[in-house]
């Protein structure tokens, strides 16, 4: 068995180490005996989206959205393909951003892709600081750091998680991310899946039974330092609403 991993623009969308989470589905794989490839595509490299099982697109400033956005164009229609056809992309942050219709700056509107009916505006206020989500998909809450000028609408598609800590979308709707077939757009950066195991693990099934046509059970990890790392995160962030809910593995 083999996955293939695209890191999309690393040279510009690669911020508070998102590019970790390549890493980490690479260890994981190669820690079950599963053989991995991984691509890095730069700025204006033309992308096959054919052969790869896993694409992500991390996060960057508004500058530098701005200019992933001009070469982006060029593959939207391959990627709106990719996604349909249940190609597994983590988006983060600018990256989730981009997948929507536009990004409205105080300065500028950062046309999105359109490969989901979502927008995002601008407000002055940043939204930073550590995150913690709770969802039905995972046994421990979802850690992260968040630090976003835009706030996502998401209309009626599933969010990734309940915000218990933090901003998520936007101040009001309490949902963080979005869950859009094999797409997991998200503001959590950290990065994301050193952090939290069971994400990293849920696009790695996702991403082998798209190729294998079937369930491959992943054999369990230890997980013990992943687990001590996650609890202590979500232990240490307030409310403690969190500490009495989550469950603490170590
Ligand atoms: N530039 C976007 C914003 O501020 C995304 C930032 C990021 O990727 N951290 O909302």
């Amino acid at each position: 068995m083999k996955l293939t991993i695209a890191h999309l623009y690393p040279d510009m969308l690669n911020l508070y180490g998102d590019g970790g989470n390549i890493r980490c589905l690479q260890k994981r794989l190669e820690w079950r005996g599963i053989e991995t490839e991984v691509r890095a595509f730069l700025s204006g490299d033309k992308i096959d989206f054919e052969g790869l099982d896993i694409v992500l697109l991390g996060g960057g400033s508004d500058r530098e959205q701005r200019i992933v956005c001009k070469y982006l164009k060029k593959e939207a229609q391959s990627l709106k393909d990719y996604v349909e056809r249940g190609g597994v992309l983590l988006a983060i942050c600018g990256g989730y951003q981009l997948l929507g219709n536009y990004y409205r700056t105080d300065r500028t509107l950062i046309e999105g892709l359109g490969i989901l009916d979502i927008s995002t505006e601008w407000a002055p206020e940043r939204l930073t600081g550590n995150i913690v989500l709770k969802t039905p998909l995972f046994k421990n809450p979802v850690v992260g750091f968040e630090n976003h000028g835009g706030r996502t609408f998401i209309g009626n598609y599933s969010p990734f998680g309940k915000v218990v800590r933090g901003y998520g979308n936007n101040e009001t709707s309490k949902g963080e991310g979005i869950l859009y077939k094999n797409v997991l757009g998200t503001y959590l950066h950290g990065p994301l899946l050193p952090k939290n195991p069971e994400v990293c693990d849920f696009l790695l099934a996702r991403a082998l039974k798209r190729k294998y046509g079937k369930d491959i059970a992943l054999q369990r990890l230890s997980d013990r330092l992943e687990h001590e790392a996650n609890c202590h995160i979500a232990r240490r962030t307030r409310p403690c609403a969190v500490r009495q809910k989550h469950l603490c593995l170590v």
